[in-house]
């Protein structure tokens, strides 16, 4: 069961990607989707016209601040119960939230704070002989919080909310928002179409991959094993009834032979489809990637 904070936080993070997603080519900062007139927090005509920055971004603002503090509450409550409410139970603002996280985590070389996957690190699937595919690890489930950029935002949305300045939040500031996803009391997004808000495949493979290792925590490895066993090839090829099905092949995730191939790439190397026990999904983007980089080593080898 979710929080009722994580569903905020998904809420609010997705309409801050979306209406950044949308600002593309344009510049990085919400203000540009203002300018155009598409920014879904946008005030009344009146309000923009007099003040074409300060009023119109204090909703996309406000939304930052609001995603951020519902996601760190959410994080600190599962972390360190009670430590998200002061005194008298009021959560904390996001500021001291992500004091609280700094008390308890040390900073990576990088400078984020990470939270550790539970489970710790999980050795890549072996490979069997007869596979394709590249091995690679699995995705840690590390949390990563860059409380540098989490600050900065919530700096910039105060003095835009305050009328100091343009301010405008930056695609940073959203990047490590969505960033906080990853931690377990979160992981809401995809809840929410968060698929749109994917920037490129790779992002969105990343986030499949993520989703998918999950998927295998919660239904644990003997269940995996036991779905593994029965499974049926919905794209079974046959000569006559399905001449473009395809065998199952060998999920990069969960290392079983249940990844149903829906495609392949345009070199006929990499099959983009979805796996049937831990929902992996190769978009036909990432196939081609994928694809372009075996044809790359094929090459190589060929030397
Ligand atoms: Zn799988």
């Amino acid at each position: 069961m979710k929080d009722q904070r994580a569903k905020e936080f998904a809420r609010c993070a997705v309409a801050l990607a979306l209406a950044l997603r949308e600002t593309s080519g344009i510049g990085d900062t919400l203000e540009a989707d203002v300018a155009r007139g598409g920014n879904p927090f946008a005030p009344p005509p009146v309000a923009r016209a007099e003040d074409p920055f300060a009023p119109s971004l204090a909703g996309s603002e406000g939304i930052f601040d609001q995603a951020l503090t519902n996601g760190l509450a959410a994080i600190v409550a599962h972390e360190w119960p009670g430590e998200e409410k002061d005194k008298k139970g009021r959560v904390l603002y996001a500021r001291q939230l992500l004091c609280v996280i700094e008390k308890h985590v040390t900073p990576g070389a990088d400078g984020d704070l990470v939270i550790p996957d539970p489970r710790g690190d999980r050795p890549p699937p072996q490979s069997p002989a007869d596979s394709n595919f590249h091995w690679r690890q699995l995705p840690a489930l590390d949390t990563r919080i860059d409380a540098r950029v989490l600050v900065d935002g919530l700096d910039v949305s105060q003095s835009a909310r305050h009328a100091r300045g343009t301010g405008g939040l930056e695609r940073q500031h959203i990047d490590a928002l969505l960033a906080l996803d990853d931690h377990k009391s979160l992981r809401t997004m995809s809840e929410q179409h968060a698929d749109r808000a994917w920037e490129n495949a790779r992002e969105e493979d990343r986030h499949s991959a993520t989703r998918a290792a999950a998927f295998l925590e919660l239904i644990g490895d003997d269940e995996a094993a036991r779905r593994a066993e029965g499974v049926d090839n919905p794209n079974e090829y046959h000569p006559k009834h399905n001449p473009n099905g395809h065998d199952l092949d060998t999920c990069p995730i969960c290392g079983y032979r249940t990844f149903c191939v829906q495609g392949l790439d345009i070199r006929g190397r990499v099959g983009f489809g979805q796996c049937l026990i831990c929902t992996y999904i190769r978009s036909p983007d990432t196939a081609d990637d994928e694809g372009y980089g075996e044809h790359l080593a094929w090459l190589d080898g060929k030397d």
